[in-house]
């Protein structure tokens, strides 16, 4: 799955929604969250966040691992 992380916060800027094919990323308080069950890793939304905050799960930066554990959690009771 692809994660979004830190610079997404407050900005909600949703671009990566126009391009997501299974409209599987959600609006959730500060930031979007990307369902992991839904997300087919074809990669759309990431060039198109213009704070650059969306990264394939194995490339988030360290410095942000807290937001791939946020993600899980924000789908964990759906
Ligand atoms: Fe949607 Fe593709 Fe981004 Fe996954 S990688 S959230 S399927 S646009």
């Amino acid at each position: 799955t692809y994660i979004v992380t830190e610079p997404c916060v407050d900005i909600l800027d949703k671009a990566c929604i126009e391009e997501c094919p299974v409209d599987c990323i959600y609006e959730g308080g500060r930031m979007m969250y990307i369902n992991p069950d839904e997300c087919v890793d074809c990669g759309a939304c990431e060039p198109v966040c213009p704070v650059e905050a969306i990264f394939f799960e194995e490339d988030v930066p360290e410095e942000h691992s807290e937001y791939t554990a946020a993600n899980f959690e924000f789908f964990a009771d759906i």
